[in-house]
C-alpha cells in the first residue's frame, strides 16, 4: 500500500466556489494517482465564521462532484481538548506567550516599533505584573508563539536549516527544496482568544496525526509553510511534501473567492450546470 495520504481542508465559512473544486480536485486525482488516500477534513475552529450550514454544503458539493473520502471526517471543533494539549506542552517548554492585546493594539504598534511590522508582528510577553493584572482582570487572551524561543530552543543551524520540499511552485515559481523563514510571518497566534486553538497549530497537528504524505492546496497558502515547518520541528512531527497549486481563474483571469461573492458551486446547480461542465473547466486548468 502507498504511504500517499492527501487532504483537502476547507473551512465552511461560506458555500463552495469553483476555485474549491479545483482544490479538492487536485488533491483527489493526486491521491488516485499515486494509489493512496484522500481524507476531508473540516477545519472549523472560527467560531465566529464556521456554521453547521455550510459544512453540510461542503459534503453536498464534493459529492456532488464526484469525490468521496474516508470516513469519519475529522471535524477540527470536535477537537479542541487535543490542540489546548499541544499548547500546553509548548507552554511547559516556555515556547508560547500569552498576548491579551488587541488586534488594533498590535495595529498600532507597526507605526512605533523600530522596525515597523517586523517587530509589531512580535510583540512579546507582557511584563509579568502587568500580566498578572490582566489574568486577575479576567480579559481573555491568546497564546502566541515565541520566534526568539523557538530559535533558542532547536538552536541557530536547525534554524537556518529549516526548509521544506516544494513539489508544485511558490508564487514566484519556486520549487524543489526551499529555505523556510518562519521570522517572516512573526510570533504567530496558536490558540485564539475565542476558541483556544488556531489555524497553524490544529493545521500541522491534523497533518501529523492524520500522516498526512503530501499537502495539496493552494498557493495562497505557501506563505503559511515556513512556520509550519517550525512547529512541525518543535514538536518533531513528519515532514510531509508540499504541492501548491495555481489559483484558478474566471474568464477574466481574477481568481474565485469567497469574499468577492464568486458564484457557488449550490447556484450553478441550482442554474442548471451539470458536475461534468464543472469538472471539464477545472481539468483545463489543473497543472498536470
Ligand atoms: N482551512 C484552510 C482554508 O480553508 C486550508 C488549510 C490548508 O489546506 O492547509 O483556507
Amino acid at each position: 500500500m502507498s504511504r500517499f495520504v492527501t487532504r483537502f481542508a476547507p473551512s465552511p465559512t461560506g458555500r463552495l466556489h469553483k476555485g474549491h473544486a479545483f482544490s479538492a480536485l487536485t488533491a483527489f486525482r493526486a491521491a488516485q494517482d499515486a494509489g493512496g488516500r484522500f481524507l476531508l477534513r473540516i477545519e472549523d475552529i472560527d467560531p465566529t465564521r464556521c456554521k453547521p450550514e455550510f459544512e453540510d454544503g461542503i459534503y453536498e458539493d464534493l459529492r456532488w462532484l464526484g469525490l468521496d473520502w474516508e470516513e469519519p471526517v475529522r471535524r477540527q471543533s470536535d477537537h479542541l481538548d487535543d490542540y489546548a494539549v499541544a499548547v500546553e506542552t509548548l507552554r511547559q517548554r516556555d515556547l508560547v506567550y500569552r498576548c491579551f492585546r488587541t488586534r488594533k493594539e498590535i495595529l498600532d504598534g507597526i507605526g512605533h516599533a523600530p522596525h515597523g511590522i517586523t517587530d509589531a508582528a512580535r510583540p512579546g510577553p507582557h511584563p509579568a505584573d502587568e500580566e498578572a493584572e490582566l489574568l486577575q482582570s479576567g480579559k481573555p487572551f491568546a497564546w502566541r508563539l515565541s520566534l526568539d524561543r523557538a530559535h533558542d530552543t532547536i538552536g541557530g543551524a536547525a534554524w537556518d536549516a529549516l526548509s521544506f520540499f516544494e513539489e508544485g511552485h511558490g508564487p514566484d515559481g519556486e520549487t524543489g527544496r526551499i529555505r523556510a523563514r518562519p521570522e517572516l510571518a512573526g510570533d504567530v497566534v496558536l490558540a485564539r482568544k475565542d476558541a483556544g486553538a488556531a489555524y497553524h497549530l490544529a493545521c500541522v497537528h491534523d497533518d501529523a496525526l492524520q500522516g498526512i504524505s503530501h499537502v495539496i492546496r493552494g498557493l495562497d497558502l505557501f506563505e503559511a509553510t515556513p512556520i509550519q515547518r517550525l512547529i512541525q520541528t518543535l514538536f518533531g512531527w513528519e515532514e510531509p511534501v508540499y504541492r501548491h497549486h495555481r489559483l484558478m481563474t474566471d474568464a477574466n483571469g481574477k481568481r474565485f473567492a469567497k469574499r468577492d461573492g464568486s458564484v457557488t458551486l449550490a447556484a450553478l446547480r441550482e442554474g442548471g450546470v451539470s458536475a461534468d461542465a464543472v469538472r471539464a473547466e477545472v481539468l483545463l486548468q489543473m497543472d498536470l
